[in-house]
């Protein structure tokens, strides 16, 4: 089943029970507090929290999200995109938990005949917040699932908040068990490889206060208008329902990888560090195609230096790959092409994109041409002298001078079996960073305008809790 039929299925399937279909939103989040959509639920959060009346009692929608503190797991574990689609059902004071997994399930195990996913019951697992037993009867009564694939979890896994005193609940989530050539028995408590989350589901019932951890507050009483929230992985049940093992290999990603693999003249499948690497180059290039389509360019500040780090790890993962030249023409161009039936504005702003792209590629080439080499003379020094640390003034030199992000670095000097003094490190950029904050005071204390300072501070200060991985967004940076 393609990702596009899923995603019909999806919107045709919510739509006919009432939902008001919504476009997704850009990637680059309205909200202030937010660098990027990071859930499907971003876009109705002031629904969601009462701050604006819902024109609609019920929506959904196929969100395009970013996730860069997902992004060291990319390529690693089957299931983790720094871009990826949340398919999303929304309730604002309509339905509750029992429409919720009613839905949910109906939509997951109905046969592909009858328009829905085609899922097998037994091969489902559900979790449950350990004190939500209205949900663990309602899995057994509208869904019939039995209580050997219910489990119960603590706040930590099983319980939504935005970190803030204000609207919260249990969730529930809806695992596939792969079989058990992926992992023991025991159910998603157990192994998260085998058991794969598809969906989560948030019960929006309750007003927490004196919030002094993320598991750690006072549940203070019932809101008034309860809501749901979900989130469904559109690529993890496309790699499910396509017979492949991860979301590289899914449609809309597959072609970037075998791209990358035919310019490097390796076989994807022949040697498990380097099939990393061809998904990692799979993954960020769609996720830096999706960004610049929504407007962002590569720089040295927030949004613009993820989609930097993202390019330039693509880059990188090329060149350890064996190849020298540029690729990204060719990488971008495999990209748009499975990407632009979803999106059509893929392929209208694509000669935009790829003039970014590669100009990104050319200057970072060259960063890397002489970058490598100081790198190089220090490691041999250091491997000379005996050393097991490359110093950490020429990781600072080579970040400050050379523009190496600092985990360049230290996977460069790690492949040649060398660590960096990242203490030394750390306390040159903080030295630089207290010259430019005295640069800056210098700077407002003369220029009037300090807007451009206001809005940095904004993206860089506050972050929405939403969902676990909302928390530092920023901190990836
Ligand atoms: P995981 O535990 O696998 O990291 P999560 O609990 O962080 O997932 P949620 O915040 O619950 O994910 O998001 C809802 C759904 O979105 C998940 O059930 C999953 O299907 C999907 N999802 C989340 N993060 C990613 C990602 N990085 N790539 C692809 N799909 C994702
Ligand atoms: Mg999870
Ligand atoms: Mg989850
Ligand atoms: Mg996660």
């Amino acid at each position: 089943m393609e990702t596009a039929e899923i995603q019909r299925r999806w919107l045709t399937y919510f739509g006919d029970r009432g939902h008001s279909v919504v476009p997704s939103a850009s990637l680059v989040s309205d909200d202030p507090t937010l660098m990027f959509t990071v859930a499907g639920m971003v876009p109705f959060i002031p629904y969601l929290t009462g701050v604006v009346p819902s024109p609609f009692d019920r929506a959904t929608s196929v969100q395009k999200c970013i996730r860069t503190l997902d992004i060291e797991e990319v390529g690693k574990t089957t299931r983790h995109g720094t871009f990826f689609q949340m398919n999303g059902n929304f309730s604002f004071g309509d339905y509750f938990k029992e429409g919720a997994i009613g839905f949910a399930w109906e939509l997951l195990t109905s046969s592909e005949a009858d328009g829905g996913l085609g899922f097998r019951d037994s091969d489902l697992w559900v979790t449950v917040y350990e004190e939500d037993d209205e949900a663990y009867e309602l899995w057994q009564k509208v869904a019939g699932v039995p209580t050997s694939r219910i489990q119960r979890m603590g706040r930590e896994d099983n319980y939504w908040s935005t970190g803030q005193a204000g609207p919260a609940g249990p969730c529930s989530e809806i695992y596939f068990d792969r079989g058990s050539e992926f992992g023991p028995d025991g159910g998603p408590a157990v192994d998260d490889t085998r058991y794969l989350e598809l969906w989560n589901l948030v019960f929006m019932q309750y007003a927490i206060d004196n919030v002094r951890s993320k598991v750690d507050f006072d549940v203070v009483g019932e809101l008034p208008q309860k809501n749901i929230d979900t989130g469904m992985g559109m690529e993890r049940v496309a790699f499910i329902k396509q017979g492949v093992a991860n979301m590289y290999e899914i449609d809309q990603v597959r072609p970037v990888l075998d791209r990358a693999a035919e310019l490097s003249g390796r076989k994807y499948g022949a040697d498990p560090v380097d099939d990393v690497r061809m998904r990692v180059v799979a993954d960020h290039v769609r996720s830096a195609l999706m960004l610049m389509t929504d407007g962002v360019a590569p720089s040295n500040d927030q949004r613009g230096y993820v989609l930097r780090r993202l390019l330039r790890r693509s880059i990188r993962s090329m060149q350890l790959l064996g190849v020298k030249e540029a690729s990204f023409p060719e990488l971008f161009s495999a990209s748009k092409d499975a990407m632009a039936p979803a999106y059509p504005e893929v392929a209208s702003e694509f000669s935009r994109t790829l003039s970014l792209a590669t100009s990104e590629e050319e200057s970072f080439l060259g960063t890397l041409e002489a970058g490598t080499t100081i790198l190089d003379v220090a490691v041999s020094k250091a491997t000379d002298a005996g050393q097991a640390t490359l110093d950490g003034d020429t990781a600072f030199v080579l970040h400050d001078t050379y523009g190496f992000p600092i985990d360049l670095t230290l996977e460069m000097a790690e492949e040649a079996g060398l660590g960096v003094d990242q203490e030394r490190f750390a306390s040159l950029m903080s030295e630089q960073r207290d010259r430019a904050k005295q640069d800056a005071k210098k700077k407002r204390s003369q220029v009037a305008d300090t807007s451009v300072y206001r809005e940095f501070r904004q993206h860089g200060e506050t972050v929405f809790l939403g969902y676990d991985d909302l928390r530092n967004e920023s901190s990836v940076l």
